[in-house]
């Protein structure tokens, strides 16, 4: 069979999610709360391969970068110091007949694209989600859940630098939950208001020095992260012709950034931002000292001179970049010669869920103490799922749809003859014999080689 190009639309995605467990809407019983989405038993298991995919990437394969888990809630002034309070607030419209709100620039005409109303001037509107700290509702315990999880590296920066002996170039990365009270939010878990980001905040010379040290430049160094990125997306199976590097127009750019780049998916609906990758200059960290008082440079040693260093931030989504590794893992393919079909998640074996399934051909007496025994082996080494029910078809079908790369069946060959089990490919469906002895080399080897595209 081969993989078939043809175009996913999302209700099968968000169907197929439903079904296998990957994401269910939240809050289902209550008739659901607009666009916050609970990851059931696969979809955690997905989600967090990403993240895991990343954290090894960007923290533990590199000597340049510690990580960092900070607080969601904040000093309310840091805030104010960022911009944010002032600052992060998008457009928005509202339609004088219907009276349904959108971001204008977000919109292909003029008019209301849900009844054709008149839409009213826009007005800015701040992202930031309150709440209050303390029993007293009052302005002086209000505070902001974090819009994105840099400032909690920001805020930290001496801490870290301090107590890791940091010498630039040198970054600090966080995983965490912020929250945007996006007026727009959908394309299921693509735009949501509560998310989790993955976020680097990469220290380097400001460009003066660099140029008096003949040190890489600001730009080069963003050209350098511009492409790590771009690879570890293509290094997890995401098809290349499907990735594309976009700059941002004057026009786009955030308050705090000189230049700023992202990642894009072509999802179902067009190109959509996976990752922004953007140069902060030394604004933040000059904000903060200026707000807090702090000192917030960095000693340089080799020149003994003091600055506050720039700052690349490659920023990225765990829920967003979950849905492209979905959207671009799934396929429904065609046997030759026949009107079988069957859908698949070509998931790269790092990220499956699950790695290896255990299946008796059957729930024969003789058949399922033996998969026991074999599912034994398996789980102290692989993520791993043993499955007697239904028809062996059926589970295969069932494994393929969650992306799960192998799958072991035990048969009567195995308890009457050799002791020995096939290996299925998901890919190729091709099933290879091996001994029970040998059972954990050939799964580990095999899966080496998937994970390689071979
Ligand atoms: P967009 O233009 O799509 O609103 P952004 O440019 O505001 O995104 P950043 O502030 O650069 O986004 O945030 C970094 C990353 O965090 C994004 O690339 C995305 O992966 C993720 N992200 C941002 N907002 C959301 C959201 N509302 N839902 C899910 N993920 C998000």
């Amino acid at each position: 069979m081969a993989r078939s190009l043809n175009q996913v639309n999302m209700e099968t995605i968000v169907s197929l999610c439903k079904r296998r467990g990957f994401i269910f809407p939240s809050s289902e019983i209550y008739g659901g709360l607009g666009s916050t989405w609970d990851y059931g038993p696969m979809g955690v298991e997905l989600k967090r391969n990403v993240k895991d995919a990343w954290w090894k990437s960007v923290v533990h394969e590199r000597n340049d970068v510690v990580g960092l888990d900070s607080a969601i809630l904040m000093h309310p002034d840091i805030w104010v110091a960022s911009g944010h309070a002032e600052g992060f607030t998008d457009p928005l419209v509202e339609c004088k007949n219907c009276h349904h709100r959108f971001r204008p620039d977000h919109l292909e005409s003029d008019s209301c694209p849900d009844c054709g109303g008149e839409l009213t001037d826009a007005r800015m509107f701040n992202l930031m989600l309150k709440t209050f700290l303390g029993p007293a509702e009052d302005s002086a315990h209000q505070v902001w859940m974090r819009p994105e999880t840099a400032q909690g590296i920001f805020v930290n920066f001496q801490n870290v630098l301090v107590s890791h002996r940091g010498r630039l170039p040198f970054g600090i990365a966080q995983i965490g939950k912020a929250f945007r009270n996006e007026i727009t939010p959908g394309n299921f878990v693509f735009r949501t208001r509560e998310f989790e980001q993955m976020e680097i905040e990469y220290f380097i010379e400001p460009p003066e020095i660099a140029s008096k040290k003949g040190n890489p430049s600001d730009e080069e160094l963003h050209q350098e992260w511009l492409n790590t990125r771009f690879d570890w997306y293509v290094k997890l199976g995401m098809r290349k012709d499907k990735l594309r590097i976009r700059q941002h127009g004057d026009d786009e750019l955030a308050h705090y950034a000189k230049s700023c780049y992202d990642v894009e998916y072509e999802f179902p609906w067009g190109w959509s931002e996976l990752e922004g990758i953007a140069n902060r200059t030394d604004f933040d960290l000059g904000q903060h000292q200026s707000h807090s008082g702090k000192d917030m440079t960095y000693f340089d040693d080799e020149i003994q001179e003091r600055y506050i260093p720039y700052v690349l931030e490659p920023s990225g989504g765990a829920d967003r970049s979950t849905l492209a590794f979905l959207v671009d893992a799934y396929d429904e393919e065609a046997a030759t010669g026949s009107n079988e079909s069957r859908t698949v998640l070509h998931l790269h074996p790092s990220l499956a869920p699950i790695k290896v399934a255990v299946l008796p051909l059957s729930r024969n007496e003789k058949l399922v103490p033996k998969a026991r025994e074999v599912h034994d082996i398996v789980k102290a080494n692989f993520v791993s799922q043993y499955d007697d029910s239904q028809s062996i078809g059926r589970r295969y079908r069932r494994q393929d749809e969650i992306g799960t790369p192998l799958a072991v069946t035990i048969d009567f060959k195995t308890v009457e003859e050799d002791n020995s089990v096939t290996i299925r490919d998901r890919d190729s469906m091709v099933q290879d014999r091996v001994p029970i002895p040998s059972l954990l080399e050939a799964l580990k080897d095999k899966i080496e080689n998937l994970s390689l595209g071979k």
